[in-house]
């Protein structure tokens, strides 16, 4: 007798970082960013009677914000539950063909769970021995591609030319773009976007915002290709936004120099950060992104990591092949990365 358990459909899902529940830890373990949401967001006046209503399916004032903020047409801006459900509904979108979706071999590792779920065909091109993505790699026959720039978890930024020769042998395919980490200190590919009509640029509210609480996610393209995306959605599941995400993600919006000032201040923690880093024999590639992707000249990442958190500092450990030497440390404030700096030192001493 065949039993229902046979019809199941199994996946290994995603693991995210772990939201350890204790109070006066360090995390910096889910690259999350320590100055939160701008005043304005703080002053939205929520009127919870709303909440018996629907929010709006199109998240239309979101939508509005977003393409005057990024200088688009409305048409041209997907909004969803933060960039996991946008970059979610692009695989679902655009990544249907029997030929094998590409993208490197250590990058975010949600994309291989997405592709199992929906049965896309992939392969991963390894990454080079410094971790740069190898762009000949992409030159062939393909289904469709995506990388993240800056890339995770190494935080390595390629330029405009090097995204755009990727897009330029491949005009038969949707190259998706996740500028997760682009506002620390990369160039981003929207100038891009007149001349590729198959470029889908993917961002979110959750790192340089710091609203991943919210849950909110955009990707910018050319109209056919938001469309495409915005039946299937409508296909799944209206109200993704809910009431409160659309109201503080339009507000932030607003606040330019909040923005500004609170990824700086990140960008110059990083730089401080990373000089101490090497002061204690730690290396790692230069990074774009609000994380270091570091290793130790003698002590093992493994050891390192246990330690850290046994004294309540989390950082992001990956237990991978090619990788598993080395650690990802979010970038906090200036007191949080002194804490780590000084547990380093009597650590390794
Ligand atoms: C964090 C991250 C995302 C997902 O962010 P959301 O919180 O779902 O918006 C997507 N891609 C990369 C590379 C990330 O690091």
């Amino acid at each position: 007798m065949a039993s229902w358990k046979d019809y199941v459909r199994r996946v290994e899902p995603y693991t995210p970082g772990e939201q350890p529940k204790e109070d006066n830890i360090i995390k910096l373990n889910t690259n999350e960013n320590p100055y939160g949401p701008s005043p304005l967001v703080r002053k939205v006046q929520e009127n919870i009677d709303d909440l018996r209503l629907y929010p709006d399916p199109t998240a239309g004032a979101l939508v509005e914000q977003l393409s005057a903020y990024h200088q688009v047409s409305k048409n041209q801006v997907f909004v969803g539950v933060g960039s996991d459900d946008v970059l979610a509904m692009a695989f679902l979108t655009f990544f249907n063909s029997d030929r094998k979706l590409l993208f490197p071999d250590i990058t975010y590792s949600f994309y291989p769970v997405w592709a199992e779920l929906f049965r896309i065909p992939y392969e991963q091109p390894k990454l080079d021995a410094d971790f740069r993505i190898c762009k000949e790699d992409y030159y062939r026959e393909n289904g469709g591609i995506v990388f993240p720039n800056p890339n995770a978890p190494t935080g390595i930024y390629e330029t405009l030319s090097f995204v755009e020769d990727i897009l330029e042998h491949n005009p038969g395919v949707v190259v998706v773009v996740d500028e997760a980490y682009i506002d620390f200190g990369g160039e981003s590919a929207l100038p891009l976007l007149p001349k590729y009509d198959n470029l889908l640029i993917v961002r979110t509210f959750s790192k340089s915002r710091s609203m991943a609480g919210l849950r909110i996610g955009y990707a910018i393209g050319n109209p056919e290709l938001i469309k495409a995306m915005s039946d299937v959605k409508y296909s799944y599941n209206s109200y993704t936004m809910n009431r409160p995400s659309l109201l503080y993600g339009v507000e932030s919006l607003k606040d330019e120099a909040y923005f500004q000032a609170t990824v700086q201040k990140i960008i110059r923690t990083r730089t401080w950060f990373g000089k101490e880093l090497r002061t204690l024999g730690f290396t790692f590639p230069d990074s774009k992104a609000n994380f270091l992707f570091a290793t130790h000249e003698r002590v093992s990442a493994k050891e390192i990591f246990e330690a850290a958190r046994k004294n309540g500092i989390y950082v992001r450990y990956f237990a991978q092949p090619r990788i598993d030497n080395y650690l990802r440390i979010t970038i906090g404030t200036d007191e949080e990365m002194q804490k780590l700096i000084d547990f380093l030192k009597e650590f390794l001493s």
